[in-house]
């Protein structure tokens, strides 16, 4: 730790910087410029978890390096395996002591992986663990990156999608979250192409319009979760400050700028947001778009009341939507017997340690 007016202050974080900031900083070390490639490889390429490991650079550079940033690592902490498809859940110890979840899923066409953009959650959804204790803090581009280079290493399988839709909400760490995008899509480091990448948000339509801007060609994934405004705000706090007659417009320039077609996600709630008619005005609100529904069961939490719809109403609404020509599929659910959406090992691990 660097000392300043006898305050210890964190070092940077090595891993956030772009191969720019990389490049100036080692400028301002007095190295030479080949050598920017040789450390951001060994931070994104072979993704070091220490100084000592970059044996091509000289012991002195190794050195000056670790005084002057962090190198962040995670700790897995524990790790639940699901024996009916492969799935695993990771509890990741950050350095000041917080943990947070990622989740390792095997598909098919490639393996995705799902992490953690925030410590908790300010945002307040009903059904959602994450938000039980509030937002602790951001997450840096580095501790995003660290998930998937961790998850890729502990299992040594290729990564080919990220999905931004465990703990937080991305877009109320706009900044760190695009910097990881950009970083992850570095054909100098981990080379994933930004189209892999699904950024899930509960619906911020300012952060949506900005991200259209950025020039990255990420998935949108629209949590809606209600199809009227009203029973919105019942699930989701987020709803009384955004109407979906401001959060849909944006979600269509979203498309309209990147080509990209939007998910809207859709949490089935037994007997709160599953009825007939429910699926019916769904289809009304989403009438005319290009876009693909994701049906989600609702994964209970102990603190809450909502249960999950049954089979037959689940099926029910999807008919519904696929005869109003709406696009839409039940998410296959990944980890069944290892429980727990969103935050919820995160939240038994802390009362077990508290
Ligand atoms: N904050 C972002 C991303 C995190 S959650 C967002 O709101 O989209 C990823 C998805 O899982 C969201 O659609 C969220 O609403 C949903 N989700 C959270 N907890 C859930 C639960 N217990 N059951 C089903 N879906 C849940």
């Amino acid at each position: 730790m660097e000392e300043m007016c006898g305050r210890e202050v964190r070092k940077a974080d090595i891993r956030s910087l772009s191969f720019e900031e990389l490049s100036e900083e080692l400028a301002l070390m007095g190295e030479k410029p080949f050598r920017v490639g040789q450390v951001f490889s060994w931070l994104h390429e072979k993704q070091a978890a220490d100084f000592s490991e970059m044996t091509d650079l000289s012991k002195s550079l190794r050195e000056a390096l670790a005084r002057r940033f962090e190198l962040t690592v995670l700790k897995p902490v524990d790790v639940l395996v699901s024996e009916l498809d492969g799935t695993r859940k990771y509890l990741f110890g950050l350095p000041d002591g917080n943990v947070i979840e990622s989740v390792w899923m095997e598909y098919h066409h490639g393996n995705s992986v799902c992490i953690s953009t925030q410590v908790g959650c300010r945002m307040g959804c009903r059904f959602c663990a994450s938000t039980l204790g509030g937002l602790v803090r951001n997450l840096s581009p580095g501790e995003m990156l660290e998930q998937v280079y961790r998850m890729g290493r502990l299992t040594g399988k290729r990564v080919s999608n990220v999905v931004l839709m465990g703990s937080g909400e991305p877009l109320d760490n706009y900044e760190n979250v695009v910097r990881f995008i950009r970083l992850a899509a570095d054909v100098r480091g981990l080379n994933l192409s930004a189209r892999n990448i699904t950024l899930s948000t509960c619906g911020l339509p300012e952060e949506i319009r900005r991200l259209a801007g950025e020039g990255l060609p990420v998935t949108l994934a629209l949590s809606l979760h209600a199809p009227n405004d009203e029973k919105r705000r019942e699930l989701m706090p987020v709803a009384r400050r955004y109407s979906l007659r401001e959060v849909l417009p944006a979600c269509d320039f979203y498309f309209e700028r990147t080509g990209r077609r939007v998910s809207f996600e859709y949490s089935l709630v037994g007997g709160v947001n599953d009825a007939r008619e429910e699926a019916e005005e769904l289809a009304a609100l989403l009438s005319g778009r290009n876009c693909h529904v994701n049906l989600i069961p609702v994964n209970p939490v102990k603190e809450r009341k909502y249960v999950r719809s049954g089979r037959r109403a689940i099926l029910d609404f999807k008919n519904v939507l696929e005869k109003n020509e709406i696009n839409a599929t039940i998410r296959r659910e990944m980890g069944r017997d290892i429980d727990g959406a969103c935050g919820q090992l995160r939240r038994s691990y802390q009362k077990a340690h508290s």
